[in-house]
C-alpha cells in the first residue's frame, strides 16, 4: 500500500516498517475487540517499553490512512503482541472486527518513547478512556508498586466492565460521558478531584493524560498554569478527536 506524504514524512525521520501478521480476534466487550499478532521482526528491531506505540496503515476509499495503536503484552521471544481497539465508526475500529486470522496490516514504528515518572515519585495520576487504557494497564504493569489514582471516561455503560490492571494501592474511578460531549465529564471530574481530598501534590505527583484531544488539552492547561505542575512532572497526548 502507498503510504503517500505521511509515508515520506516518516521515512526522512527513520521509521521502521514491518508487516503485522492476524494469529486470532476476540471480542473483549460490547465496543472493544482484541486483536493478536505475529510482530513481523518489530520487536527485536524496536525493543518495546511501556505504553509503545506503533502507527498501523488502514486502507480506506482507496487510501491509507495512519492510526496509532498500543502494543498490548509485547512478547519479544515469541515475536508477538496484541492490539485492543475501542470500537466507533472508522477505519480502524472497522477493520478490527472484520479481519481474519492471516490478514496482515502495515506498521510504521516512529516516534513512540518511554513516559516514565521521575524517582520518588508520590502517586501517580493516570487519565484516559477505553482508547488509552492499553497505555494505562501498561503503565500499571511498569509501576506495580507506586500508588496510583486511575480516571476513565466510560463512552458506553459496557466500558466499565473492561480489565484495569490495577492492584494495590491503585484506585480506578469510571466517569460515564452521560450524553456530553466526549471528555467533558471526564475533564470536571478529574479537576475536581485534584482540588479536593484526593488533592494531587504538584511537587511530588506525576500525572499522565491520554484521551479525547480537547480535554487533553484543557487539563494540561489546567496543571501546568493552575496548578504549577512542572513539565517534567506531566505527560499528554491526544489520543483522538472528536467530530
Ligand atoms: C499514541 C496513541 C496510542 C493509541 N492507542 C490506541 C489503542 O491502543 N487502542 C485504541 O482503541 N485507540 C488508540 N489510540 C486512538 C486511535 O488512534 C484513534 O481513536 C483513531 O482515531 C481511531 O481511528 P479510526 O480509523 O477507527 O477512526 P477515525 O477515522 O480516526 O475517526 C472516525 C470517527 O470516530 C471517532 N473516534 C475516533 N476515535 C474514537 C474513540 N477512541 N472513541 C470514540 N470515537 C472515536 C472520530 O471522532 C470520528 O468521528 C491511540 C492514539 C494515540 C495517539
Amino acid at each position: 500500500m502507498q503510504h503517500g506524504w505521511e509515508g515520506v514524512v516518516l521515512k526522512a525521520l527513520r521509521g521502521k516498517d514491518f508487516v503485522l501478521t492476524v494469529r486470532g480476534s476476540e471480542q473483549v466487550g460490547e465496543q472493544y475487540q482484541r486483536v493478536r499478532v505475529s510482530d513481523g521482526g518489530l520487536l527485536a528491531a524496536c525493543p518495546p517499553h511501556p505504553a509503545m506505540w506503533v502507527r498501523l496503515w488502514f486502507e480506506h476509499e482507496g487510501r491509507a490512512h495512519q492510526r496509532a495503536y498500543t502494543l498490548v503484552d509485547p512478547d519479544p521471544a515469541a515475536g508477538t503482541f496484541d492490539l485492543e481497539f475501542a470500537l466507533h465508526d472508522g477505519p480502524a475500529a472497522h477493520w478490527s472486527v472484520a479481519v481474519q486470522p492471516g490478514g496482515t496490516i502495515e506498521a510504521t514504528v516512529q516516534g513512540t518513547r518511554e513516559a516514565e515518572p521521575p524517582p520518588a515519585t508520590r502517586v501517580v495520576h493516570l487519565v484516559g478512556d477505553p482508547a488509552s487504557l492499553p497505555a494505562v494497564n501498561s503503565l500499571l504493569d511498569a509501576h506495580p508498586t507506586t500508588p496510583a489514582r486511575v480516571w476513565l471516561e466510560a463512552g458506553h455503560p459496557a466500558d466499565r466492565d473492561l480489565p484495569v490492571r490495577a492492584r494495590a494501592g491503585h484506585e480506578v474511578v469510571w466517569v460515564d460521558r452521560d450524553g456530553a460531549a466526549p471528555g467533558q465529564a471526564l475533564q470536571a471530574a478529574v479537576t475536581g478531584a485534584w482540588a479536593g481530598d484526593a488533592a494531587a501534590d504538584p511537587a511530588q505527583d506525576w500525572f499522565w493524560v491520554a484521551c479525547e484531544a480537547a480535554a487533553a488539552r484543557a487539563l494540561t492547561k489546567h496543571l501546568r498554569r493552575d496548578l504549577g505542575v512542572a513539565k517534567d512532572r506531566v505527560s499528554s497526548l491526544a489520543y483522538w478527536r472528536a467530530t
